[in-house]
């Protein structure tokens, strides 16, 4: 009988990682999780799931114990675009601990391949100046010029990982993220991204309310569906490929278009208020799948709109559960 794969996925009790951990589940694999944290919205389906900081070398070496084969090194501080430019020494430091720590902790024991989840906060900042800026291809992360803070970390660990390959022969993968969203996401409390944030506001408004835009709306991203996501992580994994590969989607929308659709899911027309003194990041951010699709043979292809759908539903009956959806309505109605 062949033998099982022992899989370490860090950040489990996050949004990524946990989807990561039912996908890995439903194929068969033995699965830990690790995190500061359970997930919040649904049961845990690993082999094993362990509370650790993975800011101490000690958790990073009691999280990759007994032969562990694949570790999705997932664990990050991160949040979206107000929480990063929050505080970029309190981040910076706690990611660069985890990430250096699990890297050397996964290599002493003797983890066969590491994956290190990076993010297309690393490409330079004059690149994406405009709204309608050229697809990011791999190489436009340098001359480097990324976010400050979380972006210089993730771009010195895509780095570190490179020189493990070279000098100890550790078999790296380098995954960048293009903003992810789905179910199980979250949606509230400072954390959460554009997407999530953008459905909760419109789930909790009622027809003819004003909703918030953070910046004039016009800044343009991807956004990458989570099961893309899951399949493009394994299907790196799987890969012997060790530079950096960018993974989202390569259709780019801008704010305001990303809210209308959430408005035409809803049945909601709402009226649009611009906060120009919030964070908005870049101006313009896409991918450039080229790469990714020559070594994968492969890119994300799931629908904004089929993905939309399916996240706006879970936010709303998550708020409908918390009541709170219908109370707004029903007070201002009185
Ligand atoms: P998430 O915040 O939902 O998950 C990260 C998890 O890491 C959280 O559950 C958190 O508790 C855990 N964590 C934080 N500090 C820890 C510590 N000291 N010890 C143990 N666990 C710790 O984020 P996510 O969206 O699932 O992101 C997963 C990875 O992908 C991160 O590395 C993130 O930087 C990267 N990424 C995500 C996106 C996106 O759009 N979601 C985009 C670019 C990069």
């Amino acid at each position: 009988m062949a033998k099982q794969i022992r899989i370490l996925v860090t950040g489990a009790g996050g949004f990524i990682g946990h989807h990561l951990v039912n996908r890995l589940k439903d194929e068969g694999y033995w699965v830990r999780g690790v995190d500061l944290k359970t997930p919040e919205y649904e049961a845990i389906r690993a082999d094993e799931f362990e509370i650790l900081d993975l800011r101490r070398h000690d958790s990073c070496l009691q999280a990759t114990r007994g032969q562990i084969d694949h570790v999705y090194n997932l664990a990050a501080d991160m949040g979206g675009i107000g929480y990063i430019t929050s505080s970029h020494a309190e981040i910076a430091k706690n990611n660069i601990l985890i990430n250096t720590h699990m890297l050397e902790a996964a290599r002493l024991n003797g983890a066969a391949r590491f994956l290190f989840s990076s993010s297309a906060c690393v490409y330079a900042g004059n690149k994406q100046q405009s709204a309608d800026i050229s697809p990011l291809r791999e190489e436009d992360a340098y001359p480097a010029d990324p976010e400050p803070g979380y972006g210089w970390e993730k771009l010195f660990t895509e780095e570190l990982c490179r020189y493990y390959q070279r000098d100890h022969g550790f078999d790296t993968r380098i995954v960048r993220f293009h903003n992810v969203y789905g179910p199980l996401g979250t949606y509230e409390g400072g954390k959460e991204k554009a997407p999530a944030a953008i459905c909760r506001k419109i789930a909790l408004a009622c027809d003819g309310d004003e909703i918030e835009i953070w910046g004039d709306g016009k800044q343009t991203r991807s956004f990458m569906y989570i099961d893309d996501c899951i399949e493009g992580l394994l299907r790196l994994m799987a890969s012997t490929y060790h530079e950096p590969l960018n993974l989202g989607m390569s259709t780019m929308i801008s704010i305001n278009g990303l809210v209308d659709l959430v408005m035409a899911i809803a049945g909601k027309p709402l009226i649009k208020r611009y906060d120009l003194t919030k964070p908005q990041g870049v101006r313009g951010r896409n991918s450039d799948n080229s790469r990714l699709f020559q070594v994968l043979g492969w890119e994300p292809s799931i629908s904004l709109e089929v993905g939309l759908e399916v996240t706006y539903r879970w936010i709303e009956s998550e708020l409908k559960n918390e009541g709170r959806i219908g109370v707004a309505s029903a007070s201002q109605a009185a």
